[in-house]
C-alpha cells in the first residue's frame, strides 16, 4: 500500500508504555532490541517531573526479561526547565548502563534517531543505519513515528499523557495534536485499543 500518509502509520498502538507487550515486540523483531523513548507525553505528563511508577515497572520488567539491549530517551523539548529534567529522569529510571539521553534532537529527522541510537549502543554498532532491531516509542505521529518510518525502524504510538493541571495552552495544543493524530490513524484504518 502506497498511501501518502503511510509514514504516519505506527507498527503498534498501545495506551501507555505500561501496557506495551514487549514479548510480542521481541517476537516480531526476532530478538533483543534497542528502545528509543520520547519524553513528554510518553514517559511523563507534560510539565510533570515524575515518571509514573507503572511505566518504570514495565520498563524494568522488559529489561529484566532480557528483551532490551539499550535505551535512549530522545526529546525535542527546547524548554530548559523541561529538558533539564531529562538526565534526572534517566537516572531515576535507573537503567544503569542501559540508559542514556539526548535532548533537543530534531525529530523526525533521521539523524536525530541515529544520534540517539549511537548513545543507546554506546557507539559499539558500526553501521547504525542498518540496524533493524530498533523500536521508537512516541506519543506523536509527526515526530517519533514518521522519524522511525523514515529510518526503517519499528514504532509504538502511545496515547499522550496529558497534564492534569499544568499550563492550559499546552494542554490545548497537545489535545489538538492528538485529534490530528487520531484522524490520520482513522484514515489509515488503525485505532487505539478501547481498553
Ligand atoms: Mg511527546
Amino acid at each position: 500500500m502506497k498511501h501518502p500518509l503511510r509514514l504516519y502509520l505506527p507498527t503498534w498502538l498501545f495506551r501507555s508504555i505500561a501496557s506495551i507487550d514487549f514479548e510480542a515486540i521481541y517476537r516480531k523483531v526476532g530478538g533483543q532490541f534497542f528502545l528509543l523513548l520520547d519524553l513528554d507525553g510518553t514517559l511523563r505528563a507534560l510539565g510533570s517531573r515524575k515518571v509514573p511508577q507503572p511505566i518504570i515497572d514495565a520498563l524494568y520488567k522488559a529489561i529484566e526479561d532480557g528483551y532490551i539491549l539499550g535505551v535512549c530517551i530522545i526529546s525535542n523539548t527546547g524548554l530548559k526547565m523541561l529538558a533539564g529534567d531529562v538526565a534526572a529522569i534517566a537516572k531515576e529510571l535507573g537503567f544503569g548502563y542501559h540508559a542514556c539521553y539526548i535532548p533537543n534532537p530534531q525529530k523526525p529527522e533521521p539523524e536525530a534517531f541515529y544520534a540517539a541510537l549511537r548513545k543507546a549502543t554506546f557507539d559499539t554498532a558500526c553501521e547504525i543505519e542498518k540496524l533493524t532491531n530498533v523500536v521508537v516509542v512516541d506519543d506523536q505521529l509527526g515526530t517519533g513515528i514518521v522519524g522511525a518510518n523514515r529510518c526503517g525502524f519499528l514504532s509504538v504510538f502511545v496515547r499522550p499523557m496529558l497534564p492534569k493541571f499544568w499550563l492550559l495552552p499546552m494542554l490545548i495544543i497537545k489535545w489538538l495534536k492528538l485529534r490530528k493524530d487520531l484522524t490520520i490513524l482513522k484514515k489509515l484504518g488503525q485505532e487505539f485499543p478501547k481498553n
